[in-house]
């Protein structure tokens, strides 16, 4: 049965079963080794991690229409919320904030089910394109969670379709982060294992984030709040709505503005920043959402040299930046209306603060920062709590 079965996966491309053991008791593999193992059981492997565009198990025989793998689900857990399955749908705490993470509230974060041969292995499905567009970051927490308890008991399959980009990320991610790793040299050392993986350029990019944040996911850090942004301006181009879910919290209300005094006062944070409408006093931002920028420096700073050599007398004020830019807030009605630019007004006074522009806006530095929400210094007041 098993030559049977390795004959038919070898036939195709992404077919041919030839998992590759990277660490003790952790795989990578392709397909055609996921369904392997899933069909006919496996002596070594005890838990799959499944990382393809969809997390049903139909995704097996849509791609091989003699598989059939059964499933019993344990549960299925959404951004911002969880649903169990014992628990007739029941909704459980927050796990991923969604205005701070890049998840629409409601999207599968992953599924974990009992499978194959007499439901013996334990799958989680993670539901992952291989694009580089795509949102990495955001599932690596479970990922690596469910390597790393599950590797204690048993041995993990982490696959994707080819097994190069998708399941060769989180591969790396973990060895990144279990044996303190670059991306270089963590994608190095699983070559050694496994020399034809390659991620996409936008995982890697992420895999960098990753290590630069300090081997997690931090959701405040300005790393993160950039690569949000920049998935913002990649759903607005596209043509996604962007709805309020999706804006960060108004610290202007006074309940979000307690929390985070109560962040402040814990000592999470050491510089409690807010900024108020000079008018009005409204608060419009907090530190939190401040999204800063290296002075001068940027994806267009080309056009910077070429206005500073007009001015070569006056260089550091040029340093000098006039705005603050922010991530964008559920204040700012103007942008859930889905124009490309428009005015920032104060949401109690209507006083003009700023401006925002999807395509970016140059800051009185140079730099040019996409997707743009930006706040004119003279029209704010900072302060700290
Ligand atoms: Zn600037
Ligand atoms: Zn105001």
């Amino acid at each position: 049965m098993l030559s049977i079965g390795l004959e038919v996966f070898g036939s195709s491309e992404a077919g041919s079963a030839v998992m590759h053991l990277v660490r003790e008791n952790l795989f990578i593999g392709n397909i055609g080794d996921a369904a392997d193992v899933l069909q006919n059981g496996s002596n070594e492997i005890t838990h799959v991690l499944s990382v393809l565009s969809s997390a049903s198990i139909s995704f097996f025989s849509d791609w091989r229409s003699s598989l059939t793998i059964p499933t019993k689900e344990i549960k299925k857990v959404y951004a911002g919320g969880s649903e169990d399955a014992s628990d007739s749908g029941e909704v459980c705490p927050t796990l991923v904030d969604a205005s701070k993470s890049c998840l629409s509230p409601g999207k599968l974060l992953y599924s974990l089910e009992y499978a194959g041969k007499d439901l013996k292995l334990v799958r989680m499905a993670v539901p992952i394109r291989d694009m580089e567009s795509e949102d990495l970051l955001d599932y690596l927490e479970p990922c690596l969670e469910f390597i790393e308890n599950n590797r204690k008991e048993g041995s993990v399959l982490v696959h994707c379709f080819a097994g190069v980009s998708r399941s060769a990320a989180i591969i790396t991610s973990y060895l990144m982060r279990s044996e303190r790793l670059s991306q270089e040299d963590a994608l190095e050392s699983l070559k050694q294992s496994c020399e034809f993986v390659c991620p996409n350029d936008g995982f890697l990019e992420q895999l960098k984030m990753f290590e630069e944040m300090g081997f997690k996911v931090d959701h405040d850090s300005n790393i993160y709040k950039r690569f949000r942004l920049k998935v913002l301006g990649d759903w607005y181009s596209r043509g996604e709505r962007i709805d309020s879910s999706m804006l960060a919290p108004d610290p202007g209300l006074s309940v979000e503005l307690s929390s985070k005094v109560k962040t402040v006062q814990n000592g999470q944070t050491g510089c409690a920043f807010i900024y108020r409408c000079k008018k009005c006093r409204r608060i419009v931002a907090s530190w939190e959402n401040v999204v800063d920028h290296i002075p001068g420096e940027g994806e267009t700073s080309f056009e910077w040299h070429k206005r500073r050599s007009g001015n070569p007398f006056n260089k550091d004020d040029e340093y000098e930046c006039s705005s603050l830019f922010i991530e964008p807030l559920r204040w700012m009605k103007a942008v859930e209306e889905g124009a490309l630019e428009g005015k920032l007004s104060c949401a109690h006074c209507d006083a003009r603060l700023g401006y925002f522009n999807w395509s970016g806006i140059q800051c009185s530095c140079g730099s040019w920062i996409t997707p743009a929400f930006q706040l004119h210094k003279s029209r704010i007041d900072g302060s700290t709590i």
